[in-house]
């Protein structure tokens, strides 16, 4: 159905046009509004998206609703081979994926690879939901039993950001699929290829027609998505702006919905911490992905004096070399923002200890280059909004309590972490950070599967996590069966 992508460098290439999947079939969307989709390595054009409309979400709808009607009939263990089979073709393909996950969001190749392999592993834990969803039954009362079956919503959604095109409809996928569910898809429009990539897996791997349906486009289609009342459940993941108005739309129509919004992550580092420990992870947990994963650190809490594992920071980010260490941010645009950031942070006072504007990658494109901001305050925009750019904002502290008070004033509260080697601060600050993913040591304390991934605060709106058991209970409704049966007269007819 989707022919191979061919890129196996970081040279340019081109590819076909972002089109929706709609019944098994590239179907172009019905809106207006075309625009390129650019490779942010080189800035140039490497194929087209058009913009679906509310009709393409009717359409998609109805061939889900189709589709659901006998999917729902399978037993689970026959739904999770499909799976199964989806995983090897990804496996198979992982050169093919790593490289168009690179050309269209710009991150490295290692980055590229670990963003596939991270979904694969979310595939797996839908592979293992027939072992983990077995229903549970109990006799309640003598000759009374109770039991519990987890059963598909119908026709759910996801609407997915451009930092993780291949990964994170894989948060919702599994689940969704396992659960018997049908999905439709929109993914962001600056990344839409890698969604269609996973729409020729699911069909090599025998998902029936229907069941995964792609609508390219924008606000128009999201709108679509939480106002149609033939999708049961929304799931989100994207920018707090965006997020809080998805779940409010959502939740208005009757629609179960989870978003997960955006983040401003603080890593506490004390004076006991272990240098080239702190140093490796907290470069590694800033610059990864060039600053553009809602799990990367953004302000570091230096408490007391810290000054060593500063310096090694400073010498460790201007040691990187742009298009090996740190591939490009995702448009000019974003460029611009994260220049703006650093512009008024200085204008406020604040010093540029390494500065990543002018930086220029070997092929145009758009990139910032790792940036350090020290003597930062909390009040100033870089001290407190989230840039999603590759720049550490320092804001310096006497106290651990006066961390605490900032990293808990914080709207956000995805992720928090604390270097130390004191077991002591370190439970101190597992209890005290008011947000839902800690990190002990870790700069990127991503959950990794069987854990569910979720914030708390401005960082998710809705109840539970996307991943996990969370999910599948997110994607599922639980019927709960109460059985008596009367004691047969004839009940030894056998005999
Ligand atoms: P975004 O909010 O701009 O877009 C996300 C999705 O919403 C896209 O599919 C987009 O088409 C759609 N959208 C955009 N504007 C809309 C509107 N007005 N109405 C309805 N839909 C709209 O986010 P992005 O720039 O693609 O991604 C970056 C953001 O995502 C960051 O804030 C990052 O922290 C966040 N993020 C959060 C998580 C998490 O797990 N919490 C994970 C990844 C990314």
């Amino acid at each position: 159905m989707i022919p191979a992508f061919n890129g196996r460098s970081n040279d340019f290439a081109s590819y076909i046009p972002a089109d929706n999947v709609i019944d098994g079939q590239i179907v172009k969307p019905s809106g207006t509004t075309t625009v390129d989709i650019l490779n942010p390595r080189h800035g140039k054009a490497m194929s087209t998206v058009t913009f679906g409309t509310a009709a393409d979400v009717d359409t998609a709808v109805a061939s889900a609703q189709k589709a659901f009607a006998d999917w729902k009939t399978w037993p689970i263990r026959e739904r999770s081979q499909i799976l199964y089979k989806a995983r090897d073709i990804m496996l198979r393909d992982l050169e093919e994926l790593t490289w168009l996950l690179s050309h269209e969001n710009g991150k490295t190749y290692g980055e590229s690879k670990a963003e596939v392999l991270k979904g694969i592993e979310c595939l797996e834990y839908g592979c293992s939901l027939p072992n983990l969803a077995a229903n549970e039954s109990l006799e309640v009362s003598r000759g009374v039993n109770c039991e519990m079956r987890y059963e598909p919503l119908g026709v759910v959604a996801g609407v997915t950001p451009f930092n993780f095109p291949f990964m994170v409809p894989l948060w919702m996928l599994p689940q969704a699929l396992a659960g018997g569910n049908a999905f439709i898809l929109k993914p962001s429009e600056v990344v839409p290829l890698s969604a269609l990539k996973l729409a020729a897996i699911f069909q090599e791997a025998g998902l029936p027609d229907g069941l995964l349906n792609i609508v390219q486009g924008g606000q128009e289609v999201v709108e679509a998505l939480c106002d149609h009342p033939g999708i049961a459940a929304l799931g989100f993941v994207g920018s707090t702006r965006v997020a809080k108005i998805v779940y409010g739309r959502a939740a208005a129509t009757g629609k179960r919905a989870l978003a997960l919004g955006g983040a401003k992550n603080h890593l506490i580092v004390v004076p006991d911490a272990d240098v080239k420990l702190t140093t490796e992870n907290v470069v590694a947990s800033f610059s990864g992905c060039a600053g553009q994963r809602c799990m990367a650190a953004s302000v570091l809490l230096a408490v007391g004096d810290v000054d060593p594992i500063i310096d090694a920071v400073k010498a460790k980010t201007e040691a990187m070399v742009l298009g090996t260490d740190m591939g490009p941010v995702i448009s000019q645009a974003a460029m611009e923002r994260i220049n703006g950031y650093i512009d008024d942070a200085e204008k406020r006072g604040a010093t540029v200890l390494v500065d990543g504007r002018g930086a220029a990658g070997p092929d145009g494109g758009y990139w910032v280059g790792p940036t350090l901001l020290d003597n930062v305050s909390p009040d100033m925009p870089a001290g407190c909004e989230e840039i999603f750019g590759p720049v550490l904002s320092i804001i310096r502290v006497d106290t651990l309590e006066q961390a605490f008070t900032l990293e808990n004033n914080s709207a956000y509260g995805n992720a928090a972490a604390i270097y130390t080697t004191s077991g002591h601060v370190a439970k101190l600050a597992m209890e005290r950070v008011s947000a839902g993913m800690c990190g002990v040591n870790i700069g990127v304390p991503v959950p990794r599967e069987p854990f569910g991934f979720g914030g708390w605060n401005d960082s998710k709106f809705g109840h539970g996590n996307m991943t996990g058991w969370d999910g599948f209970r997110f994607w599922t409704r639980p019927r709960k069966v109460t059985s008596k049966w009367a004691l047969q007269k004839d009940w030894n007819w056998m005999a």
